[in-house]
């Protein structure tokens, strides 16, 4: 889509500190890291949010969450715990409507969250 910006920084229109990357999924950095670990991992794909991942039946899901375990592992989270987040519409809190996973972690995380 021409006009979203997770979909130029899958193009590499966008700088974005990529930490991880497959056929059909990129990770990258948090511009704005609310842990040591925050990393978003997205479908190359456009697909508007998880509703819409979901629905995908090529199994693209599936790759996102392979690659969040992946960060988790590469950042050396995975021992300890890491929390997964999609947030999901905008009284979720969702704000850029590509599909994303968070992946957080290297730090005690609350629950409930905010
Ligand atoms: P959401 O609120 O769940 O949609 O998450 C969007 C996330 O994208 C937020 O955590 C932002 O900090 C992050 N973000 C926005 N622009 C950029 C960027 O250009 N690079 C990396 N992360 C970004």
């Amino acid at each position: 889509m021409n006009d979203c910006l997770f979909c130029k920084i899958v193009a590499k229109e966008i700088p974005a500190e990529i930490v991880y990357e497959t056929g059909r999924t990129l990770a990258f950095r948090d511009i704005n890291p609310q842990a040591p670990t925050h990393v978003l991992v997205v479908p190359k794909q456009h697909h508007a949010d998880a509703a819409a991942l979901a629905s995908a039946d090529d199994g693209l899901a599936d790759d996102v969450l392979k690659t969040a375990h992946a960060i988790a592992v590469q950042e050396g989270v995975a021992p300890a715990g890491y929390r997964v987040v999609f947030n999901t519409g905008p009284a979720a809190g969702q704000t850029v409507f590509h599909v994303h996973a968070h992946v957080l972690g290297g730090r005690d995380l609350n629950w409930p969250p905010g």
